[in-house]
């Protein structure tokens, strides 16, 4: 049970008729039929690329086939036909396409959206690939070629190809066989072998049972032995490892407690049976050391990362298609792998953010690994130090089963961390302000002193972090969006963050042309120099987007840290999450506070969870950690809470706040945001659709907007957004289905629906 067939028996992917229907990645929530014709008869299937026309003006676009159908649902005089056949085999199994017509009704988006989104770019324009023409070896002379008298030279070509099945060209063959194209032109003139085109892989053929890990990479390190908690929790998923049921489990483990070695156990069971795995991992913790554990547990590890080009991403997603692989690791997207023999998914990190999309489809990585999960009849693991409260809420109601690692491995303690109250800590007057304060320059000394290695956090890069005039009061800001300009000294410019414009640092202020512009604030930049000043001995990094640009650059830190070449490894969030070094005695959160005041109801889970992360990457060797966190709130439940190791006090403190307003995980959030050039144009058309939205919204549902957006202008676009909230789902899926086909925003303006967002 729970096998691909049954699943695509679901939606006939084997079904013959004379109609197909057809979805497109646009927002028309419509399946279209199209004819097949006759000399398409028997080629088109579902789950194919297929082009067809569309429209008035009969324009040929890429649409995906969802459907044969006996009879079409237009008038068959008026139905059009389908113009070509994009891809065999079919691109997307039944499982995927039940997955995609729930994600279409979850997150309100159009099937044919949904679908777009689970199929990489480069397998869609089919990179690394090109049409050659193969010679093949009919089955007739196959089968009894010993009864040929050939020239030697010629015989020993066709056994040459028949043992290549029909993927050498003429070239090829010259190569291999080396020889001249004389005897292959007598074989063809014989009738012994004809042409065929085929798409071939323009990557040189790697080996079968390899298709993605460089040698070295086998070192063949054996399996630790699991501590007492580690096989408690194996044991508690045991059941579901060997079996066809759906099962969610929270891993809910400390910082150091081996979830990852019980991810790997846990998949060792299902890769025995014969079945293959997808961890989800966020895309910052896809380092060079985890991929390295996992290959040295698997022969057949793929990775999905986005450094791939399309032409890689092509050949690892066909190499999973094709059963060749035992685990898929990846980031977001690695949820939709064509893994045909599917018997686990774990997500590791699983309050992670970034298991979001943000952009259409918005589908969150986690949800949509449940319900695959629930769809393919497979146990799916949900690991985190810090699990969402939503998710915590799941298991509180039994949906997930809770499994804990309350402890670290091998006895280790948790640091201790101190919180610094950064009040107390106020520059001396006329000197510029620190990053660092006096103990924790102290710290880092005599963490150094000790031959320990110290990381610290700081989530904000650049130099300045703003750029102000205190004549007028106005803060620099980029003339696309409402963002205020980053000063980044090494590159020579003011920056946007949100869309990269580059502007050179003004020494006037643009509105009133005094010259004492003020610049303030600290990032990474300004810490790094700060830090090496302080430390004039030591070897210092930063891990920053602006100094990880290079593709490399992330491993070879790393490495150098690793090697200990490195003493003080600085960054952003890049650097909390994840990394395991046994040498690092010291971590500091240089300020806890940058995201504690956002104006989004997860400000404190996110900074609970950023300084909980960031303490656990310490005290994981012999020697015992120790955190310190400046603040300038010391008081803030988030940070005394992560200093205290203490989620369920966290817990147990932010879900009454959560419940009082009704957020999640005692409600549901949509977000409605609108987006156009026209400030005005973009409110009227919001308030005009919050009045169809009251008008037929059940009153359990709340509407509250339009209001701007937290960032009101990106791009020259001016962004305004509605909220709905409701006690449960349902109420507001049928106010969506319901409004939605009404909204018809005036061109250009455009209308971006988010369900559950994670940011507001
Ligand atoms: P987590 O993912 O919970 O932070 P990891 O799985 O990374 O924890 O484990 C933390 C460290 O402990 C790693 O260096 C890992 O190799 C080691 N470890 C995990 N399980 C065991 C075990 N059973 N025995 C010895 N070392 C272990
Ligand atoms: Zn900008």
């Amino acid at each position: 049970a729970g096998s691909r067939d049954d699943q695509g028996a679901l939606f006939s992917v084997e079904a013959e008729g004379p109609f197909a229907g057809v979805v497109f990645n646009r927002p028309l929530d419509q399946v279209f039929s199209y004819a097949i014709p006759k000399r398409l008869r028997g080629s088109v299937k579902v789950g194919q690329r297929v082009r067809v026309p569309l429209g008035r003006a009969n324009q040929p676009i890429t649409g995906y086939v969802v459907w044969i159908e006996p009879s079409a649902a237009v008038d068959p005089g008026k139905v059009k036909d389908v113009l070509e056949v994009l891809d065999d085999p079919p691109l997307i199994d039944g499982v995927m396409l039940e997955l995609t017509r729930w994600m279409a009704g979850y997150y309100a988006c159009s099937w044919g959206q949904a679908l777009d989104a689970v199929v990489p770019a480069g397998v869609k324009k089919q990179a690394g690939t090109r049409i050659a023409t193969c010679l093949i070896v009919p089955d007739e002379v196959r089968l009894c070629r010993d009864t040929w008298t050939l020239p030697s030279r010629q015989a020993e070509i066709l056994e040459l190809l028949c043992k290549a099945v029909g993927t050498l060209t003429v070239t090829d063959v010259c190569r291999l066989a080396k020889c001249t194209t004389a005897p292959i032109a007598s074989l063809r003139r014989r009738g012994l072998i004809h042409t065929v085109r085929r798409r071939m892989s323009r990557a040189p053929v790697v080996k079968p049972s390899d298709p993605t890990v460089p040698e070295d990479d086998h070192d063949g390190k054996a399996p630790v032995a699991l501590t007492s908690e580690q096989s408690d929790v194996l044991d508690r998923l045991a059941p579901s490892l060997a079996g066809d049921a759906f099962a969610t489990f929270l891993l809910h483990g400390v910082t150091g407690s081996g979830k990852t070695e019980v991810y790997l156990s846990a998949i060792e069971r299902v890769v025995a049976r014969g079945k293959e795995a997808i961890v989800l991992v966020p895309e910052i913790s896809l380092t060079p050391q985890t991929i390295r554990r996992f290959r040295r547990r698997f022969d057949r590890v793929a990775v999905l990362h986005s450094h791939l080009s399309d032409a890689e991403r092509h050949r690892h997603w066909r190499a999973i298609a094709s059963g060749e692989v035992q685990v898929v690791v990846g980031a977001r997207s690695a949820i939709f792998a064509p893994a045909r023999k599917l018997g686990l998914i774990v997500i590791d990190e699983e309050h992670e953010s970034t298991f979001k999309q943000e952009t259409t489809p918005r589908y969150h990585a986690r949800d949509v690994a449940v319900k695959r999960a629930q769809l393919e009849k497979l146990p799916v693991i949900l690991g985190s130090a810090t699990p969402a409260l939503e998710t915590w809420a799941n298991a509180d109601r039994g949906r997930y089963t809770r499994l804990t690692l309350g402890r670290r491995v091998a006895e280790r303690p948790m640091p201790r961390v101190d919180i610094i109250d950064m009040r107390r800590e106020k520059p001396s007057k006329g000197q510029p302000a620190h990053a660092l304060g006096g103990l924790m320059r102290r710290a880092m000394a005599e963490a150094l002193d000790d031959n320990g290695q110290v990381i610290l956090l700081l989530n904000r890069r650049g130099f300045h972090t703003f750029i102000l005039c205190p004549k007028c009061g106005c803060v620099l800001k980029c003339g696309a969006c409402d963002v205020a300009l980053t000063h980044h000294k090494e590159r020579h410019t003011a920056l946007c963050h949100t869309c990269d414009a580059e502007y050179p640092p003004p020494d006037r202020c643009p509105s009133c042309s005094c010259n004492t512009l003020h610049y303030g604030g600290i990032g990474t930049e300004r810490l790094e120099r700060e830090v090496r000043e302080a430390f004039p001995n030591h070897v210092v990094r930063r891990m920053d987007s602006d100094t990880m640009r290079s593709p490399g650059a992330y491993e070879q830190v790393l490495a150098a840290f690793r090697a200990r070449q490195v003493h003080i490894l600085l960054g952003t969030q890049m650097i909390a999450k994840g990394l395991d070094f046994p040498d690092v005695t010291l971590v500091g959160v240089v300020n806890a506070d940058t995201s504690l005041h956002l104006p989004d109801f997860r400000a404190a889970e996110r900074t609970f969870q950023l300084v909980a992360q960031v303490a656990g990457r310490t005290g994981r060797g012999e020697r015992p950690g120790r955190v310190l966190v400046q603040t300038y709130a010391p008081d803030a439940p988030a940070i005394s809470y992560a200093a205290r190791h203490d989620y369920l006090g966290f817990v147990a403190q932010e879900l009454p706040e959560r419940k009082k307003h009704h957020y999640p995980p005692f409600g549901r959030v949509v977000r409605l945001i609108a987006r156009g050039p026209i400030e005005a144009d973009v409110v009227a058309f919001l308030d005009s659709f919050a009045g169809v939205l009251r008008g037929l919204a059940d009153p359990g549902v709340l509407l509250l907007g339009p209001a701007p957006a937290p960032v009101m202008k990106i791009k020259h676009l001016f962004r305004y957004h509605l909220q709905l909230r409701a006690p449960t789902a349902p109420p507001l899926q049928a106010l969506l289905r319901a409004a939605l086909p009404l909204a018809d925003p005036p061109h250009p303006i455009e209308l971006a629906v988010d369900v559950d967002p994670v940011s507001l």
